[in-house]
């Protein structure tokens, strides 16, 4: 068996409990178009091509793929892609239809990866992604709180944010240092989101608010939006960034367009 490779965050699933209750939570059905990121030695492949029947793998490591292919053909059919899922156009592997993503994604991409996956959202039914939980918690963060940030607006303007269990470091090998967590992320459908004209403006505010988190929203916006504009939000200018729920980032931003 090849050693877990630290510079592709290869941090191998093995308890059983843990795959079956990932396994269930996806319950995946045949016909659907399961993509798996980062198969590796395919613990959670396998039982997934047992429901299937089938699955593509998109996987960087080449040393991983021959290994898992042998392994597959007992459990379905399953298409391995050599590349890096940062390269993979995934609305073109959709085709026309939605992917259904299922990943132990390796945490030193992790976040350009969800929002890899967030820029091909009308391509995707869902995802279930395995963490670290401290990502998990931001992601799913209610405003009020410190872990509400960044990631919490941007995630849940794009999709809800389900998390469903915590998994142990001692479920790894090797194990990780951080405690992880199983989040299904569901893509809103387009009605429900921003206007795309408004994203990067929603982009900006988003980063200058929580840029000087602990300033007001007048100070944290000088230079982007006036008091006036924010006001015209329906917003009060003496609040701070994590007080504002991701909606009424999208009325600043209409606000600060409207101008
Ligand atoms: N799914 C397996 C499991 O649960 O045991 C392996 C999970 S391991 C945390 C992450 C996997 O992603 C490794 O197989 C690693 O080689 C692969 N990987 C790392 N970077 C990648 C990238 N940019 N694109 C695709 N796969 C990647």
């Amino acid at each position: 068996m090849p050693r877990a490779k630290k510079h592709y965050g290869q941090h191998f699933l093995h308890e059983r409990g843990i795959i079956e209750r990932i396994v269930a939570a996806v319950a995946p059905r045949p016909g659907e178009r399961l993509v798996e990121i980062g198969p590796g030695e395919g613990a959670l492949t396998l039982p997934l091509l047992d429901k299937a029947g089938a699955l593509t793998a998109i996987e960087l490591d080449a040393e991983l793929i021959e290994p898992l292919r042998e392994k597959s053909k007992a459990h379905g059919d399953l298409t391995i892609l050599h590349a890096d899922v940062l390269e993979t156009d995934l609305t073109a592997l959709a085709g026309g239809g939605k992917l259904r993503l299922v990943g132990n994604l390796p945490y030193y991409v992790s976040s350009p990866i969800l929002f890899h996956c967030l820029a091909h959202a009308r391509a995707i039914a869902d995802m279930h992604f395995m963490l670290q939980k401290e990502v998990v918690d931001r992601m799913a963060a209610a405003p009020g709180g410190k872990t509400y940030g960044r990631l919490s607006v941007m995630l849940q303007l794009a999709c809800t944010v389900e998390p469903l269990l915590r998994v142990p470091a001692g479920a790894f090998r090797p194990p990780p240092q951080v405690e992880s967590a199983v989040v299904r992320l569901v893509p809103l459908s387009p009605p429900q989101l921003p206007p795309t004209e408004l994203m990067p403006s929603i982009e900006g505010i988003v980063r200058a608010a929580f840029g000087q988190r602990r300033k007001t929203l007048a100070n944290a916006l000088s230079g982007t939006l006036d008091a006036e504009a924010i006001r015209a939000a329906g917003i009060d200018p003496r609040a701070r960034a994590e007080t504002l729920a991701p909606g009424q980032y999208v009325a600043l931003a209409r606000s600060g367009l409207a101008r």
